[in-house]
C-alpha cells in the first residue's frame, strides 16, 4: 500500500496530527493487509462515488482506497552529523513512497520552538539539510564504487556521471526532487542508489485557527515550497474533528471556509503527488476503490486485486462511474450501450467501474 513518511522538527505538531490520523484505525479492521504498528496510521481516501455504488449494487460494505502514514521520529538539527541519522530512521524513510514534512506556522508562547522562533522557511531548510547531508554520505561511497566500475566497464560510465550530477545538486543545498531533473539527473537511477531526497515531498503547514482563513499567508507558504504540494491544517482541530459526528465536523469545517478536513486533503494530495488514481469494483458484498498508477493497463489494474487476475486476464467489463450514476442500474447502462468490453491494451481511467474476466 501507498506509504507516506511523516518528518518534522520537534514541537511542530507531528504527534498531534498523527494521533488524529490513527483515530481512523477502526478502518484497519477492514484491511487485513495493513499491519498495524504503533507508528502507522491508515487514512481512507474520501470518495463519495463509493456510497452511490453501494446504493446501486446493494453492497454490504464500502472499502475506500487508503493511504498509510508512518511517523518517522528522530530528525533534528545536526542529526546527520557524527553517528548520522539513525538506522531505524533511514530504514523507515527508505520504505516511504513520499516524504511529508510537518512545518509549524502556529504561534504559541507555551510551546517552545527548538530554534527559539517560528520560521517555516528555516524549519524546511533544516530538514532538507539533514536529508541532503545523509544523501551526500550515501553518495560518497557510491561515487567511489562507480568510478572504479566505470574504469573497467563502459556501461557503468553513465551511472557514475549520474551520481556526480546528483552530488552537484546536493552540494548546492537542493533536494533531488526539487532540482534534480532540471540538472539532468535521472531520478529513478538516483533513487536506486537509496538517495532520500529523490522522493516526492509534501508539506503540511500546521496553522492556528486564525491563520487557517488567512489566504495571503497560505499563498506565501505555498510559494515557499512550490511546485511541491502544500496542505494547511490545524493539528488540534483535526483531533477535535475526529471526535465529532460527521455532521458536526462538516459544520465546524464550514466555519473555517473548508469543505473537507486537513487529513482528507492530505490523503488526496498524497495521491496527486504520487500520480495515482483509483478504479472501482462493486457487488452485493462490497463496493471498493483500488489504487493504481496513471496510465496503467487493464491487466496491470487487475493485478492489484490478485496476481492471478493479471496472469489469467481475458477482458474487462467497464462502465464509467458517471454513466452508471446517471442511468441508475447496470442493466440500464448495458441497454444504453455504456458497458464496454476492453482488452489487455486498455488504459484505465479514474472512476472506471470494472469487472474482470480471467482464467484461473
Ligand atoms: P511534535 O513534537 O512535533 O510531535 O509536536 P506535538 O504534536 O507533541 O505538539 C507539541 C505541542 O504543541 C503540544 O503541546 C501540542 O498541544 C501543541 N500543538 C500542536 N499543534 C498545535 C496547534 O496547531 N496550535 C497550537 N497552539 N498548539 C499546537
Amino acid at each position: 500500500a501507498l506509504t507516506i513518511g511523516i518528518v518534522g522538527l520537534p514541537n511542530v505538531g507531528k504527534s498531534t496530527m498523527f494521533n488524529a490520523l490513527t483515530k481512523n484505525n477502526v478502518l484497519a479492521a477492514n484491511y487485513p493487509f495493513a499491519t498495524i504498528e504503533p507508528n502507522v496510521g491508515v487514512v481512507p481516501l474520501p470518495d463519495p462515488r463509493l456510497e452511490r455504488l453501494a446504493e446501486i449494487h446493494g453492497s454490504e460494505k464500502i472499502l475506500p482506497a487508503t493511504v498509510s502514514f508512518v511517523d518517522i521520529a528522530g530528525i533534528v538539527r545536526g542529526a546527520s552529523e557524527g553517528e548520522g541519522l539513525g538506522n531505524k530512521f533511514l530504514a523507515n524513510i527508505r520504505e516511504a513512497d513520499a516524504i511529508c514534512q510537518v512545518v509549524r506556522a502556529f504561534e504559541d508562547g507555551d510551546v517552545v520552538h527548538v530554534d527559539g522562533k517560528v520560521s517555516p522557511e528555516s524549519d524546511i531548510e533544516t530538514i532538507h539539510t539533514e536529508l541532503i547531508l545523509a544523501d551526500l554520505q550515501t553518495l560518497e561511497k557510491a561515487v567511489a564504487r562507480l568510478e572504479k566500475e566505470a574504469r573497467i566497464k563502459k556501461e557503468s560510465k553513465p551511472l557514475h556521471e549520474n551520481a556526480l550530477a546528483a552530488q552537484k545538486v546536493l552540494e548546492e543545498g537542493k533536494t533531488l526532487y526539487a532540482a534534480g531533473e532540471a540538472a539532468g539527473v535521472d531520478l529513478a537511477e538516483a533513487r536506486s542508489l537509496g538517495l532520500l531526497t529523490t522522493k516526492p515531498f509534501i508539506y503540511v503547514f500546521n496553522l492556528d485557527e486564525d491563520q487557517l482563513t488567512d489566504d495571503a499567508l497560505k499563498t506565501s507558504l505555498a510559494e515557499l515550497v512550490a511546485p511541491a504540494d502544500a496542505v494547511f491544517l490545524n493539528a488540534k482541530l483535526e483531533m477535535d474533528l475526529m471526535d465529532m459526528s460527521p455532521q458536526d465536523a462538516q459544520e465546524m469545517l464550514e466555519g473555517f471556509g473548508a469543505t473537507e478536513s486537513g487529513l482528507d486533503q492530505l490523503a488526496r494530495t498524497g495521491f496527486h503527488t504520487l500520480g495515482l488514481q483509483t478504479y472501482l469494483t462493486a457487488g452485493p458484498k462490497e463496493s471498493r476503490a483500488w489504487t493504481i498508477g496513471q496510465g496503467w493497463t487493464a491487466p496491470q489494474a487487475a493485478g492489484v486485486i490478485h496476481t492471478d487476475f493479471q496472469r489469467g486476464f481475458i477482458k474487462a467489463e467497464i462502465v464509467s462511474f458517471e454513466d452508471l450514476d446517471t442511468l441508475g442500474t447496470m442493466q440500464k447502462a448495458k441497454e444504453a450501450g455504456k458497458v464496454r468490453m476492453e482488452g489487455k491494451d486498455y488504459v484505465m481511467q479514474d472512476g472506471d467501474v470494472v469487472e474482470f474476466r480471467f482464467n484461473v
